[in-house]
């Protein structure tokens, strides 16, 4: 069983209506609530919490951290960013979710300012998939159509990813690069574009089915990991007294 944690800043179904009427248990249950359907082991974390939800117990117990944050990214203590940026070295998997591309974990990840064009009217988005034979994609057609999606536009200021797995196509004629895998150290990152706090794209079985394909994508693996530092030779060194 593949354990997940899904991140939730849970600001604006706190205080805005609209909001709270497409999400009235917050993004982080309705995401729970479809990873549950699945054989993932699921809890959630808030910002509110003490420790933001994400004590040492509850990463070093986190096979994958899902990340949803938007107003308050700046609240997100450093102290905890750290030691979630950590254990994404470790091995622990990250999938960053719509505005989660400006927090303080993922652009720590990147090393860019991740910041990219964006407007919210009511658009409707086409997320082609650019890469058929990849696992994030199974089960996935030729495109994901949203009716409703903020628009993200290029340029998009991230490295370029190790591997491209969707563009977004907008009415207005914007593309962005909507899904993104990286590798930082032993850990493995998936970015997913939709999921505005208005619009009911977590509702939708294909962004579900993406968001569950990235977990088992960059849960970690049983591989052995490198153990890094003074190392002793594995052969006798020649002159060198031991
Ligand atoms: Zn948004």
């Amino acid at each position: 069983m593949i354990q997940v944690t899904v991140w939730n800043e849970y600001r604006h179904e706190k205080t805005d209506e609209a909001v709270r009427k497409v999400y009235p248990e917050g993004i982080h249950q309705q995401i729970a609530a479809f990873l549950k359907e699945d054989n993932f082991t699921v809890r959630t974390a808030t910002l509110d919490e003490p420790e933001h939800g994400l004590t040492k117990e509850v990463l070093s117990d986190t096979d994958v951290l899902i990340w949803w944050g938007h107003v308050a990214h700046q609240e997100v203590s450093d102290e905890i960013v750290e030691r979630v940026h950590q254990r994404v070295l470790e091995g622990m998997g990250l999938v960053v979710l719509h505005s989660g591309h400006m927090s303080k974990i993922f652009m720590k990840l990147m090393g860019t300012s991740c910041d990219l064009k964006w407007r919210e009217a009511s658009e409707n988005c086409r997320i082609w998939s650019v890469n058929p034979s990849h696992q994030i994609v199974e089960g996935i057609g030729e495109y994901i159509e949203l009716e409703k999606e903020e628009m993200y536009g290029e340029h998009f200021d991230i490295p370029a990813p190790d591997e491209l797995i969707f563009i977004s196509w907008y009415p207005g004629g914007e593309v962005f690069r909507s899904g993104c895998t990286y590798r930082r150290g032993n850990g493995k990152i998936f970015y997913f574009q939709p999921g505005h706090e208005t619009y009911p794209s977590y509702y939708n079985k294909d962004v579900q089915k993406v968001i569950k394909n990235s977990i088992r994508w960059c849960c970690p693996t049983r591989n052995v990991y490198p153990k890094y530092g003074h190392h002793e030779p594995l052969e006798k060194l020649g002159g060198i007294e031991a």
